[in-house]
């Protein structure tokens, strides 16, 4: 049998090919790729401009490979947990988070994950494969509808912070942010779209090279070698002083601040000797810092560390004049806090 093709992995032009090879006129290649990512449109059948002779002709060639919501979970929050199922059946999760006058999605970048960060749930799922740009531009399109349907605005903002290693998917996570800040798609600001990463230093520096748009969040979580490496086993083969020289290098081709994701746990990190180190890797390029309160997972090595010491982080970033905010957890109710995402609903 013959494997058919998804219609959305082509191009416009390449559309407009498509039938021009098949002798119809090539605007019809406009009519279906408005179809496709303007409309979100999911069967050629109703394609209402199409004739139904040229729809069969569409149906032989292509399939429309799109992402289902399987269920969905609210949290007392508000925050909004999707489980969606892919064409091939395989499982992502992707969160509506609402706050005051924003509505943000966190959107997942791959199933599974091939990191093996100690105090995140997703690490424990090996990865399975990366995610397609229709896929990424699916969850933000369909976080869109779910905000305009529940809170009557469309999502402000977009985190790539959900499962997955965004930059290891680099290819389809660039396309599918075009996707999504195309006119063709949402129409969304770059300035709006934050991509989180664990610090692969090599792909930071090709992203500055390209003069991507977006902003860029890396979790650091140590400035201390010895502990990131224990607690994030490989960025043994990440050093420290690449992801120093890459952030620098980000900042002096994009003039875009970096934002560190950090947590503070027991007896890892809670004591000034840390404090320290991230006060001077901070110094090293312009910068501000996320400190993150921890989700419980499995793992039972990580436990929160005080308010005293985090307090003193707070306060020491401030007298180096490092901007800091405290992210307080959403959704934790329903496992949809950052870390938590492990596809418990199909377990
Ligand atoms: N792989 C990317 C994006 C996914 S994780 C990255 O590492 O940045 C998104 C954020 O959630 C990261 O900052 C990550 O370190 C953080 N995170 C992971 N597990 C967590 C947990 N249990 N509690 C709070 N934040 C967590």
């Amino acid at each position: 049998m013959k494997v058919k093709k998804d219609i959305r992995s082509l191009n416009l032009k390449e559309l407009c090919s498509f039938f021009e090879s098949n002798n119809y006129p090539a605007f019809r290649g406009n009519q279906v790729y408005n179809w496709l990512w303007n409309k979100s449109c999911f069967s050629f059948d109703e394609m209402t401009n199409i004739s139904l002779e040229l729809r069969e002709v569409l149906k032989k060639d292509f399939v429309i490979n799109h992402i289902k919501i399987d269920k969905i979970q609210k949290s007392i929050d508000g925050t909004i947990k999707n489980a969606v199922t892919l064409f091939d059946n395989l499982l992502v999760e992707s969160v509506l988070i609402p706050v005051k006058n924003r509505t943000t999605a966190c959107i997942s970048s791959q199933v599974g994950c091939s990191l093996d960060c100690e105090f995140c749930a997703t690490s424990k799922l090996k990865r399975i494969r990366n995610l397609n740009p229709d896929e990424i531009f699916d969850q933000a399109s369909t976080i869109n509808l779910q905000s305009k349907f529940y809170y009557n605005r469309p999502i402000s903002n977009i985190v790539f912070m959900g499962m997955g290693e965004p930059l290891l998917n680099y290819i389809n996570l660039i396309e599918g942010i075009n996707k999504i800040t195309s006119k063709d798609g949402l129409g969304m600001s770059p300035k709006r779209i934050t991509v989180s990463t664990s610090g692969i230093s090599k792909l930071i520096i090709k992203m500055a090279d390209e003069n991507v748009k977006f902003n860029l969040a890396v979790s650091l979580h140590s400035a201390v070698e010895k502990t990131r490496n224990k607690i994030m086993p490989f960025t043994i083969k990440f050093p420290l002083t690449d992801l120093k020289e890459a952030i620098k290098y980000w900042y002096n081709k994009t003039q875009k601040i970096v934002t560190y994701e950090y947590i503070v746990w027991k007896g890892i990190n809670d004591d000034m000797n840390h404090i320290n180190a991230l006060v001077d890797f901070c110094k090293s390029s312009p910068s501000k810092v996320n400190i993150i309160e921890y989700n419980k997972t499995s793992n039972d090595f990580f436990i929160s560390a005080d308010d005293s010491i985090i307090n003193k982080y707070i306060e020491e970033l401030e007298s180096n004049r490092i901007p800091v905010t405290i992210r307080k957890s959403r959704g934790k109710d329903i496992d949809a806090a950052c870390g938590q995402l492990a596809n418990k609903l199909k377990q």
